[in-house]
């Protein structure tokens, strides 16, 4: 095989005469990635980092890592937390050499997971050194570095041409061994048009005092931003004659910002000023379904708590839907109350060799826009679509029908209530229900929502009645502490249900579907609803 690319004088190499550096462990395949995390938020970790992860088999990660980017790695991977906070150490950082060595010797794919970019103030250098001692290959993924998304989510570009064409990251701890104890910050007062400084939460006074000392004017805008691109973000922002006394409060992480460019986060600053930002909504519908809507609350800048309170199965026994599935022609309508039971009908009828058909010539109705979408799916288009998800809803749009005498056929969970069927036969007719799958609490749900309640919630989602029972029922004795939680529901029958159970319904969606609870949230926050709660 010829080495096409080969450049002009570089020796040519087979596949084992490996380079300085590699040993035949890896047959010059990186064991160890040094991959950045990102700032905080985890949709910023990088497409590459997040392959590598997918298929690492240890983990080795720091304090500010998110569990959820960890969360990328395979269920069987070794996760190792190797976090060094401001305090306490779990592991110093010759330790965490070692240790990168160590798991690279075993022939390991290692992801080495750390805050922001591994090389800027990330020690990531060292590790890199370390592995390169001990011949184990190794790459580097870069990661968004806080130093330019912190100021980045506050609405602060590091440069911008009308006010900065330099900036600076700086270290704000006094002593590092690159600076030999000299304050580098000193060093670039007045040479960078914006300063970023990194772990200098706790020197700011004495970085304040030199840089006006070193001529900054007291009037030169400045700003922390806390935990950057999260839901907890915090921006402060004053001069460098005020800083100080606003940063009463503030905590690590923050990084701290110098420079005119800092007048920008009152025009710019648009993370913030989302119209949920920094709520905790809990969502909790079905796995699955949870994660849409907790996804449209993020983006609406709500920190969301996935909490599903039911979880569908099959029907612990199958004899009745498939004996109605086997003559399903015989009816003159088919009721499909949700897209779950859609999902649970259709799917059976494929599990017993049949499609669509099965529901030639049956007329089909579908109890909101949402469960027509579900059956358009499975090739069957809905007769009738009542405007609203509810019972009264698809009654109303039934009752012109002429249903006296109608064979109905009304697949259902096993814990519907009569509601809809009584209701269908009040119209003149005759109801076969029959159970198409199970709803139960999913298990596990006792601790995640006392775990939840525990951490503060401002705000709790309900999309049908089981969602709430279900939830109230897991808590038990503490169920108490959700009553002091706004709700929102998404349509009367779970309002009811909510109230019943002792809770405060803040929020009622008008429009039944998740897009209608999301717009009566944001309605009731403008209207001030959750704030300082
Ligand atoms: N390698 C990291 C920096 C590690 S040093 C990076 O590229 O981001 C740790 C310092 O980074 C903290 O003391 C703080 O100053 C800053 N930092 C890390 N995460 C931050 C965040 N979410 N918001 C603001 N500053 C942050």
């Amino acid at each position: 095989m010829t080495d096409v690319r080969r450049a002009p004088g570089h020796p040519r190499r087979k596949a084992h005469e490996v380079g300085p550096g590699y040993t035949l462990v890896g047959l010059g395949r990186a064991l160890v990635a040094l991959v950045g995390a990102g700032p905080g938020d985890p949709g910023l970790l990088t497409v590459r980092g997040r392959d590598l992860l997918a298929r690492a088999d240890v983990v080795v990660y720091d304090r500010l890592v998110d569990p959820r980017i960890v969360a990328h790695a395979p269920a069987q991977a070794e996760l190792i937390y190797a976090g060094k906070g401001p305090k306490g150490h779990a592991m110093e950082q010759d330790e965490i050499n070692d240790l990168l060595v160590e798991v690279g010797q075993q022939g390991k794919a290692v992801v080495r997971l750390k805050g922001g970019d591994p090389f800027v103030f990330g020690r990531g250098g060292e590790e890199a050194s370390a592995l390169a001692r001990a011949g184990i290959p190794f790459e580097v993924v870069p990661g968004v570095s806080s130093a330019i998304a912190a100021p980045a989510y506050a609405g602060i570009p590091v440069t911008d041409r009308r006010y900065a064409s330099s900036v600076a990251f700086v270290t704000g701890r006094e002593g590092d061994e690159s600076s030999g104890g000299r304050k580098p910050w000193r060093t670039l007062a007045g040479r960078a048009d914006t300063l970023v400084v990194l772990m200098g939460l706790g020197a700011l006074r004495e970085i304040v005092a030199d840089l006006t000392d070193e001529g900054l004017p007291f009037s030169t805008p400045a700003a922390l931003v806390h935990r950057g691109t999260t839901p907890g973000q915090r921006t402060v922002t004053g001069t460098l004659g005020t800083i100080v006394e606003r940063s009463a409060g503030v905590e690590s992480p923050a990084a701290f910002i110098v420079g005119g460019v800092v007048d920008l986060a009152s025009t710019l600053g648009w993370f913030e000023s989302r119209p949920l930002f920094g709520m905790r909504v809990a969502v909790t519908r079905s796995r699955g379904s949870v994660s849409g809507l907790a996804a449209r609350l993020a983006d609406l800048g709500a920190d969301p708590v996935e909490l599903p309170t039911i979880a569908f199965g099959p029907p612990d026994d199958f004899s009745a839907l498939d004996r109605a599935l086997a003559t399903a022609g015989a009816f003159d309508w088919a009721v499909f109350a949700s897209p779950t039971s859609v999902e649970y009908v259709l799917g059976r009828l494929g599990d017993l060799g049949g499609d669509a058909r099965s529901f030639a010539g049956v007329r089909i109705a579908a109890v909101g826009p949402a469960t027509a979408k579900a059956l358009a799916r499975r090739g069957l288009l809905a007769d009738l679509t009542s405007p609203v998800a509810t019972t009264p809803g698809l009654l109303e749009a039934l009752a012109s029908e002429g249903l006296t005498g109608a064979r109905l056929l009304l697949p259902r969970t096993d814990i519907a209530d009569d509601a809809l069927p009584e209701g269908l036969e009040r119209l003149g007719a005759s109801v076969e229900r029959v159970t198409a799958y199970r709803t139960s609490p999913p298990p596990g749900l006792e601790d995640a929502a006392r775990v939840a309640l525990a951490r503060g919630l401002d705000l709790v989602c309900y999309s049908s009645s089981s969602t709430v029972n279900n939830l109230v029922a897991s808590l038990g004795t503490e169920a108490g502490g959700l009553a002091s939680v706004p709700s929102a529901c998404i349509g009367p029958a779970t309002a009811d249900a909510a109230r019943t159970a002792g809770l405060v319904v803040a929020v009622e969606a008008r429009e039944h579907t998740i897009p209608g609870l999301i717009d009566a949230i944001l309605e009731w926050r403008s209207r001030g609803g959750g704030i300082g709660s």
